[in-house]
């Protein structure tokens, strides 16, 4: 079943968070010399036009990138993801919104490598048509859990994996633990991102039990949501597990989600949290 199709939430208030972390991570692993690999399993399409029929339907962007250009007092650590926003606005239109294969591209040095999974035909073709003179990136029209079995560790030892199944089935988050533990035991130094939705089922938290268990190395936990909680429709927050987080995403992450609750729910009812699931040694 693949009827998730993100460009009706591109540039939510979900969105701008896992953009921005992953934007984070990426310039992170810019700064030593040596080449990294970044894997996308679950892709989405290379970008995504705001102006769409499928945008303005639910019209989730206005309260995600829609409000962030207005927020003033921006910290450093949304820095990586502004530039590229802006970056990619200027090469596609001021509508246009990047997924998570056009930021991390978009950071990549020569001799990087993005590998990205796809199992949706029209989201393929559409990374097929982005990418296709780009011999940084190779797309595979591949379930994403596959992904993960079949190409770690990366040739590299250095790099990233993103983890963003559409949740759409209750049985992905099992999956999610159960890959992940498994992508980490093959590939220890590998930094893990993997984005859950918080709903007011919370089933999330067995997901994180499930991984934290597991002890695959050290686990920063952050999620914001920007509705109450036990708001029983919709998506409340967003929640990204970073397994190995790169040296101070701790403290970019400890400045940029109070700011973005701010930015992104103005009226009150937004939080945030942050935590050492598994603390770093
Ligand atoms: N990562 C994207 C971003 O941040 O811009 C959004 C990805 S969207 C949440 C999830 C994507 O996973 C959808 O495009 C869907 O077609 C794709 N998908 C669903 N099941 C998949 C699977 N088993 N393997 C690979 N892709 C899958």
């Amino acid at each position: 079943m693949l009827s998730y199709r993100h460009g009706f939430h591109a540039g939510n208030f979900a969105d701008v968070h896992k953009h921005a972390v992953l934007a984070w991570i990426v310039q992170a692993l810019t700064a030593k010399a040596k080449p990294f690999c970044v894997l996308d399993t679950h892709a989405g399409d290379a970008g995504y036009d705001l102006a769409s029929q499928w945008a303005e339907k639910t019209g989730e962007w206005r309260e995600g990138v829609g409000r962030l250009m207005g927020c003033p007092g921006a910290p450093e650590a949304i820095a990586p993801f502004l530039q590229l926003l802006e970056a990619f606005r200027a090469s596609h239109g001021e509508r246009a919104y990047p997924g998570s294969p056009a930021i991390a591209r978009g950071l990549l040095r020569p001799g990087d490598r993005l590998v990205l999974g796809e199992l949706h035909p029209a989201a393929w073709e559409s990374l097929r048509g982005f990418f296709a003179r780009d011999d940084q990136v190779a797309v595979h029209r591949r379930d994403g859990w596959e992904l993960l079995g079949a190409l770690l560790p990366p040739a590299e030892r250095r790099g990233l994996v993103l983890v963003d199944p559409p949740y759409e089935r209750d049985e992905e988050y099992q999956a999610a633990a159960r890959a992940l533990t498994a992508a980490a035991r093959r590939w220890p130094s590998g930094v893990y991102l993997l984005w859950y939705p918080l709903l007011a089922a919370g089933r999330h938290q067995a997901m994180l039990r499930e991984l934290e268990a597991a002890r695959p190395g050290p686990m920063l936990v952050a999620e914001l949501w920007t509705a109450p909680l036990d708001t029983p429709a919709g998506l409340n927050g967003s929640g990204l597990c970073i397994l190995n987080p790169p040296w101070r995403l701790h403290e970019a992450l400890a400045n940029l989600q109070p700011w973005l609750v701010d930015c992104l729910a103005p009226g009150g009812a937004g939080g945030s949290r942050l935590h050492w699931a598994i603390p770093d040694a």
